[in-house]
C-alpha cells in the first residue's frame, strides 16, 4: 500500500524526521487559511500517488494566502498522469540550497535491505542510475539497523557535502526507525534538501507499506483510499473474484493462480509479435468454474474498455472440461439475456480431464452461434498467440 506524500510526512514526523510544517486542504479557501496560519511563502502540492508532480505543474510556490488560494484553485481538479487531484498539501516553503536523494528499500533480489543515496536529487532516480551510476550509492543495510555513524557513512558515500553530513546522519537514522517500525518496503525522500541555513529536511516523501503486516498495524485503516480503488477491481471484489487490473489489451480468465500467472507470461511473450499487446488483467476463477462464476468473470473482463480480446485458459481437474465448456456456453447465454454484448473475440483453450468432450461442446456451440463466437485452440501457446493477434491494432 502506497501513502500520499502528506501521510508519509506525518509518519516521518512521528519518528523525528524533519519535514516542513503544513496541512492538507480540499478547497482553495482552505488552502488560503492554512497559508495565513503558516505565514510567509508557502508551497502548494498536489496529493496524488504518482511521481513527477513538479514537472506536471502540481507543485507551486505562493507568496502569501491570496496566491496560495489561486494556485490551489489551479492544482485542485488537475489530472496528473491519470490521477485527479482532490487534495493539496500546503506547507511552509523551504529555502533550498541543494537537493539530494535518499531511500531505504527491501531489496528482494539481494535478500537484504538497501539504502540508496545520491548528491543528485530532485530528478527521477532512474535517470540518475542510468546516466550517472557513480553518483548513486547503494549500500546493503543489516536488518539489525543503523545508527548515526552508519547513516553518516552512507550519506558520505552518496557524495553529500560536509555541510550536510550531520543533518543527514540524524535524519537517515530516524528514517530507518520509521522504515523498520512501520513495516515499510520503501521510504523514499526525493529531494532531501539542505537549506540556506544548513538544515537537512525531507521535502518529499514516498512510503510503501507491506500489506502482509497489516494485521499488526490497527492504525493503517486511516490509509485506506476507497475512492482511488480501481472501479473494476472493486466490482470484482464484490463478486468475490480474484481480479487484478493490468494495463494491456488481452483479457485473461483462468482457473488456478499458477495457471493464470503463466498465462500472463505466455500472452506477454506472444504479444511481442503483435505490436507489444499485453495482458489486461489477472483473473482466477478458481477450481469450480460454474456458469455463474464464468459469467461474472467475463462480465468484469469485458467491462474493461481496453480489452480487445479475451483468453479463457482452463485446465480441467476436479471440475472436468465438459463442465467448464458448459459453464462458458451458459455464461455467454446469461450475458446475452442480460443484454451484455460479448462484442470482442473469445479464445478458449481447454485441456485436462474430459478435454475431448469439452471441446466438442464448444464446437457445437460455435456451429450454431456462428464461427467467430468461440475460437478454440488446444495449446496454450497457440491460444495465447491468437488472443494476442486478435488484440493487436492490425486485427
Ligand atoms: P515530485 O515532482 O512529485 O517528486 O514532487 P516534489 O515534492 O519532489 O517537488 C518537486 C520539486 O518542487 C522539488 O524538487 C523542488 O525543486 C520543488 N519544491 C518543492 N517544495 C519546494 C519548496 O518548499 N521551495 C522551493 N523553492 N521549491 C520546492
Ligand atoms: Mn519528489
Amino acid at each position: 500500500m502506497d501513502l500520499f506524500e502528506h501521510q508519509a510526512k506525518e509518519l516521518f514526523a512521528g519518528f523525528g524526521v524533519p519535514v516542513p510544517s503544513g496541512r492538507v486542504a480540499t478547497t482553495p479557501e482552505e488552502a488560503r487559511g492554512i497559508a495565513a496560519e503558516l505565514g510567509g511563502r508557502v508551497v502548494v502540492k498536489a496529493q496524488v500517488k504518482v511521481g513527477g508532480r513538479g514537472k506536471a505543474g502540481g507543485v507551486k510556490v505562493a507568496d502569501g494566502p491570496e496566491a496560495a488560494q489561486a494556485v490551489a484553485g489551479q492544482i485542485l481538479g488537475m489530472d496528473i498522469k491519470g490521477h485527479t487531484v482532490h487534495r493539496v498539501l500546503v506547507e511552509q516553503a523551504s529555502d533550498i540550497a541543494e537537493e539530494y536523494y535518499f531511500s531505504f528499500l527491501l531489496d528482494r533480489a539481494g535478500r537484504s535491505y538497501l539504502a540508496m543515496c545520491s548528491r543528485e536529487g530532485g530528478m527521477e532516480i532512474e535517470e540518475v542510475a542510468a546516466t550517472k551510476p557513480e553518483a548513486l550509492a547503494k549500500v546493503a543495510v543489516d536488518p539489525a539497523g543503523i545508527d548515526e555513524a552508519g547513516a553518516r557513512r552512507i550519506a558520505a558515500q552518496g557524495g553529500l557535502p560536509a555541510a550536510a553530513l550531520d543533518g543527514a546522519a540524524s535524519l537517515i537514522a530516524a528514517l530507518w526507525t520509521a522504515f523498520d517500525s512501520s513495516d515499510a518496503t520503501l521510504v523514499e525522500v526525493n529531494p532531501l534538501i539542505l537549506t540556506g541555513d544548513g538544515q537537512v529536511i525531507a521535502l518529499d516523501g514516498k512510503v510503501t507499506l507491506d500489506d502482509n503486516a497489516r494485521f499488526r498495524h490497527d492504525d493503517w485503516s486511516q490509509y485506506e483510499d476507497v475512492g482511488a480503488e480501481d472501479p473494476l477491481e472493486r466490482a470484482a471484489k464484490e463478486k468475490d473474484l480474484n481480479y487484478v487490473r493490468l494495463d494491456g489489451e488481452v483479457g485473461i480468465i483462468g482457473n488456478g493462480a499458477g495457471l493464470v500467472m503463466s498465462t500472463l507470461d505466455v500472452v506477454a511473450y506472444a504479444g511481442e509479435r503483435y505490436d507489444g499487446v499485453k495482458p489486461a488483467n489477472f483473473l482466477d476463477i478458481g477450481g469450480g468454474a460454474s456458469a455463474d462464476v464464468m459469467a461474472a468473470g467475463l462480465e468484469i473482463v469485458l467491462s474493461d474498455p481496453a480489452v480487445r480480446s479475451v483468453f479463457v485458459n482452463v485446465f480441467g481437474g476436479i471440475t472436468a472440461c465438459d463442465a467448464v465448456a458448459n459453464g462458458i456456453v451458459s455464461a455467454l447465454g446469461l450475458l446475452a439475456e442480460r443484454g451484455e454484448k460479448v462484442d470482442r473475440p473469445l479464445v478458449v483453450r481447454l485441456d485436462g480431464n474430459n478435454a475431448e468432450e469439452g471441446r466438442r461442446l464448444l464446437d457445437s456451440y460455435s456451429a450454431t452461434a456462428g464461427p467467430g463466437a468461440v475460437r478454440r485452440v488446444d495449446t496454450m501457446d497457440g491460444a495465447a498467440d491468437l488472443a494476442a493477434k486478435l488484440a493487436s491494432k492490425g486485427a
